[in-house]
């Protein structure tokens, strides 16, 4: 049997190169080879903060554009040598929740994110998809394998923060967490129509992309209540919207103090630790106040990604802003991904290409 190397979870805390056998191909599905990854923060929540509970050689990742490899005898649109854009989530379409439009929790709670959560992920020389038609998108000749990577979470994650969110002409947003997920959030929110933009971060670098993603306000959480900063700006007016796309548990409670009746938080953030959230009755209208809270994991599937790669094509959104690190080789996914974890205030996103 062929094996295949790959950057993977060995425990809570530990990561490192494995060999494990290539997976096999079902009738429906492909066998890829990545061309450009990208480590993400859900990475490192899922191997440092034992975000998912135990992993034992599950190779990580869950960003690539990619060449596929080997196709099954029933997929239609895609052929070996094809280039794809490949989601981070790859729901099994047949499945009830996907029917009821929540094909993020295709057959239960969050069963739609396969790769570094069910099986392994696109840190290794290969990797597996399920239902090739359903999940994954031609890769257009105007989009570069790098851009394409930030089809696959950072673009998806922070638009569906901004969708969730039902940003509308005019509205005033406040994005917490400027990391590439929340840029990608505060560029949602503006495309959406959004008016006023609050940007909530503390890293100079982070910022700066946050106004070029069209962020009127900056706000630093390191200067104070970032309640206090904003309902100062505002002259006290609540906000329309809030996207939380950093920080912890503590910034729902912030979202409801700052919000309209009506308003809505929708959340992006994957809640590595902690056990509850509190929500403030009063700000919460004593339970009456209208004021919707909704979290959800990105969508994934081809439809999704021919959509968003339309926006790129045509020049709405330039997502290289976002590449702050550039590395050539599989071996220096590693280096990547602890950048992730650790931050440096130079750093959006790494991205390996091969
Ligand atoms: P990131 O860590 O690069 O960005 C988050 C930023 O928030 C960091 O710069 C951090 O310093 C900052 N921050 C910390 N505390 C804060 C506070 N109190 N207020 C404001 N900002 C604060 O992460 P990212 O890659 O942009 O991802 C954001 C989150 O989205 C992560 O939790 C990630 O796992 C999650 N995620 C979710 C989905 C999804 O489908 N919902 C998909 C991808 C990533
Ligand atoms: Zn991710």
């Amino acid at each position: 049997m062929k094996k295949f190397k790959g950057l993977a979870m060995l425990g809570f805390d530990k990561i490192g190169w494995i060999e494990k056998e290539v997976p096999k191909v079902g009738p429906t599905d492909a066998l890829c080879e990545p061309l450009s990854i990208s480590p993400c923060t859900s990475d490192v929540h899922t191997v440092w903060e034992r975000a998912l509970g135990d992993r034992h050689d599950l190779i990580l990742g869950h960003e690539a554009s990619a060449k596929v490899v080997e196709v099954g005898a029933l997929v239609k649109d895609f052929k070996v040598g094809d280039k794809v854009i490949v989601p981070a989530i790859t729901p099994d379409w047949e499945a009830v929740e996907s029917q009821a439009g929540f094909s993020q929790h295709s057959h239960g709670m969050l069963n739609g994110w396969k790769f570094s959560n069910e099986k392994d992920g696109t840190f290794g020389e290969v990797f597996h998809v399920n239902q090739a038609d359903g999940n994954l998108a031609h890769l257009p000749d105007s989009i570069n394998i790098e851009d394409a990577v930030m089809l696959s979470d950072m673009v998806p994650t922070g638009f569906h923060g901004a969708n969730n969110a039902e940003v509308a002409y005019g509205e005033t947003v406040v994005v917490i967490g400027i990391g590439p997920v929340g840029l990608m959030a505060v560029a949602g929110s503006v495309l959406r129509g959004a008016g006023r933009v609050f940007a909530v971060g503390s890293r100079k670098k982070c910022q700066e992309v946050a106004k070029y993603y069209g962020a009127t306000d900056l706000v630093n959480y390191k200067d104070g209540d970032i309640v206090d900063q904003i309902k100062d700006a505002t002259g006290g007016k609540p906000v329309d919207k809030v996207i939380i796309a950093g920080g912890g548990l503590e910034t729902f409670g912030q979202a409801v103090k700052l919000i309209r009746p009506g308003g809505i938080v929708s959340n992006i953030n994957y809640l590595g630790t902690g056990d509850a959230i509190e929500i403030p009755r009063i700000e919460w209208g004593l339970g009456m106040g209208h004021i919707r809270i909704i979290g959800g994991l990105m969508p994934g599937g081809r439809k999704n990604m021919e959509y968003l790669a339309q926006v790129l094509i045509n020049k709405r959104l330039d997502v290289s802003p976002l590449l702050t690190h550039r590395f050539n080789k599989l071996e220096d996914l590693e280096e990547g991904l602890l950048l992730m974890k650790d931050k440096p205030r130079d750093l959006i996103k790494p991205v390996i290409t091969l």
